[in-house]
């Protein structure tokens, strides 16, 4: 007898976990499923404490091994941590990748900028269009959010429709893009939703957000009191922001000056997409230093705190054509994603110790996140009463918040998921029946590695203890041949009490080596594991570390 038709979601990235969305919505018996695959995004390392590494990406394998049954990608919207891996990951999946416009444009011009990167098949979906694939007829409903062209998904299958919300919020004037439409969602919530798939970002957070209008109000009267200069660094995506500060600087006869590859990246596709038609065009970067210090505002990347992005350069005076100079005035319209803080606060000191000035979202009003607080998320489920909720996009705190909320609302299940399971929307009650693999992958230089890799264990290893290199060389007879070469990186030049660690550390080796009778000499081996024991332990009494230790006995 045929298995009956199951509907299940499986989340492999984004769960637990702010960045590397990535979610998996199967039809089919179990092990005959067909797929679809909602974002492909990337996650920034910087917490995980790996030295190197700045990039990690979900662990696509289960999808990769299921490829023949993947059916397409679809992308909600531009933002990286839904479409970033998309250019690293999509050969292995292969399967067409809908998106919009806007976002497609983002995805290419990123391709021109990266020689090698690979051509994805790319097929594009207007906001309120459908498309049938296979046992999903997926519907893309706009939403307003911090870019242009967010979607939430309506995927009606033959046993039921799941609203897969991705990024959004409310906000009745966004300024560039559109808004979420009250009519719609209630619409799709007549029609019946069993499951809302959802974002949990500021769940925390009461009451509902500011929208980008009253940003662009606060924006505008900041710059046009400013006496100086003033730069404003955001998220080079906020289209809605650029189009912000390009009609405040307009309004009081300053020229904008836009800085970063990324920066000019968008402001290109935005063009392309008419969010910023009726503005001038913008200045080159030389402009900022040679107009009038009351007639220049600078759009600048790497409010993250990105080293290398055109802020952080300015901060350390290393950028070619553009310097801040005392009374200027820098205003971060963004907020630090966890992880960038530290980052973010370098540049700020430096900046201020320039006598630059500052203004954050913690002054005033010149940031406004993309993502519902609890009126908003609560006007959603109003809407739309769905049979299920599982929380999605968060952190732990955020979807335990998220799912104990949802209860609130009176949605009678709601399912706790994580990367990795397996569950069962329909038919019977929603469960967890399954694990399939899921976790992180590392962008490491030009290699991608898993987790298992040894590398990044004892690189983290080697960035905490430092290594000792010690080459021996013995001859036939058991005999030290010449003096043994020792080198040290990472240690300390000397102990508490003022001795040369390096002295100790070729005392320690010719104490071994003259120890060790002629016989034990011979055995390459023997004399490598002593002599790597005898350095580890005598470090370890002067500095309370043990380094890591490299012997070669070279036998002559
Ligand atoms: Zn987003
Ligand atoms: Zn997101």
């Amino acid at each position: 007898m045929a298995r009956p038709d199951e509907l299940v979601f499986v989340p492999l990235g984004g769960l637990g976990e702010i960045g590397m969305n990535a979610a998996l919505y199967g039809f089919g018996p179990p092990r005959a499923r067909q797929w679809i695959l909602v974002d492909c995004g990337i996650g920034f390392a910087g917490e995980e404490g790996l030295p190197g590494v700045d990039l990690m990406f979900p662990d696509l394998a289960f999808v990769e091994a299921e490829r023949d049954n993947l059916l397409a990608t679809l992308i909600t919207h531009a933002h990286e941590d839904h479409i970033g891996a998309l250019a690293e990951l999509w050969p292995r999946l292969r399967a067409p990748v809908y998106a919009t416009r806007f976002a497609i444009g983002v995805l290419e011009a990123r391709r021109l900028g990266e020689p090698g990167a690979p051509k994805v098949e790319l097929k594009e979906i207007a906001p309120g269009r459908r498309v049938q694939l296979g046992p999903f007829d997926i519907e893309y409903v706009p939403v307003a959010h911090s870019i242009p062209e967010s979607n939430a998904l309506a995927i009606r299958t033959p046993l039921g429709l799941v609203l897969h919300t991705g990024d959004w919020k409310l906000d009745d004037t966004p300024f560039v893009g559109n808004t979420t439409s009250e009519e719609v969602f209630r619409a799709l919530g007549d029609e019946g939703i069993l499951a809302l798939i959802g974002d949990s970002t500021n769940v925390v957070r009461e009451g509902r957000s500011p929208s980008e209008s009253d940003v662009a109000k606060r924006l505008a009267e900041i710059i046009a009191a400013s006496p100086n200069r003033v730069a404003v660094t955001t998220f080079a995506s906020n289209v809605a922001r650029i189009r912000a500060v390009a009609l405040a600087a307009r309004a009081c006869g300053r020229e904008c000056v836009a800085v970063g590859r990324a920066m000019d990246r968008i402001i290109e596709v935005a063009r392309e997409c008419g969010y910023l038609d009726g503005l001038p065009d913008f200045r080159p970067p030389d402009a900022y230093g040679y107009l009038p210090r009351d007639k220049v505002v600078a759009l600048i990347t790497g409010s993250q705190g990105e080293p290398r992005a055109a802020l952080a350069r300015i901060a350390d005076d290393e950028h070619p054509e553009i310097a801040f100079s005392k009374g200027d005035r820098v205003i971060f319209s963004s907020r630090a994603i966890p992880g960038n803080e530290k980052a973010i606060g370098r540049i700020v000191n430096t900046l201020v110790r320039s006598g630059i000035e500052i203004v954050t979202d913690r002054h005033d009003l010149v940031h406004v996140s993309g993502h519902p607080r609890r009126d908003e998320l609560a006007a959603m489920y109003r809407w739309t009463r769905p049979r299920i909720a599982i929380p999605a996009h968060g952190e732990d705190i955020h979807l335990a918040e998220h799912a104990a909320f949802a209860k609130a609302q009176g949605v009678p299940e709601v399912v706790r998921a994580r990367n990795g399971t397996v569950v069962r929307l329909a038919p019977g009650r929603a469960e967890i029946v399954d694990d399939v693999p899921a976790g992180r992958i590392y962008k490491d230089g030009d290699i991608v590695i898993d987790a298992t890799e040894r590398a990044l264990p004892e690189r983290r290893k080697l960035a905490f203890t430092g290594i000792v290199s010690v080459a021996i060389a013995i001859d036939r007879r058991g005999d030290v041949a010449g003096d043994p070469v020792i080198d040290i990186m990472g240690i300390p030049d000397k102990d508490r009490r003022g001795a040369p660690i390096p002295d100790l550390i070729a005392d320690t080796v010719g104490q071994v080596l003259d120890s060790l009778p002629p016989a034990r000499r011979r055995d390459p081996e023997a004399v490598e594991d002593s002599v790597a024991r005898a350095i580890r332990s005598a470090v370890n009494n002067v500095w309370g570390k043990k380094p890591a230790c490299h012997v070669l006995v070279v036998e002559i």
